[in-house]
């Protein structure tokens, strides 16, 4: 997995502070607009914007992942993972 540094911004849900997103997939690619990603401390579904930084997902967007089951499953075991990651930003 590759850590790919972002632009500086902060969780919508928690405030965590954002710097740096890691593609799960494992594959070398980077982050880009309208992509999904985590918060790593509250494990928050949000969307990349066009600069990079974590936004809520619109009414749409949201219907569109939730009609998604594999991905929606794939979300959930994320979000467990990050439960019991170490935290210290
Ligand atoms: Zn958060």
């Amino acid at each position: 997995m590759t850590e790919t540094r972002i632009a500086e911004s902060r969780c919508p849900n928690c405030g965590w502070h954002v710097s740096h997103t890691t593609n799960v997939d494992g594959e070398d690619i980077a982050p880009e607009c309208g992509q999904l990603t985590l918060c790593y401390f509250c494990g928050a579904v949000m969307i990349f914007d066009a600069g990079l930084k974590p936004r809520w997902l619109t009414q749409d967007e949201l219907e569109n992942v939730l009609a998604d089951r594999k991905l929606v499953f794939k979300l959930a075991q994320l979000v467990e993972t990050l439960r019991f990651m170490p935290k210290g930003n």
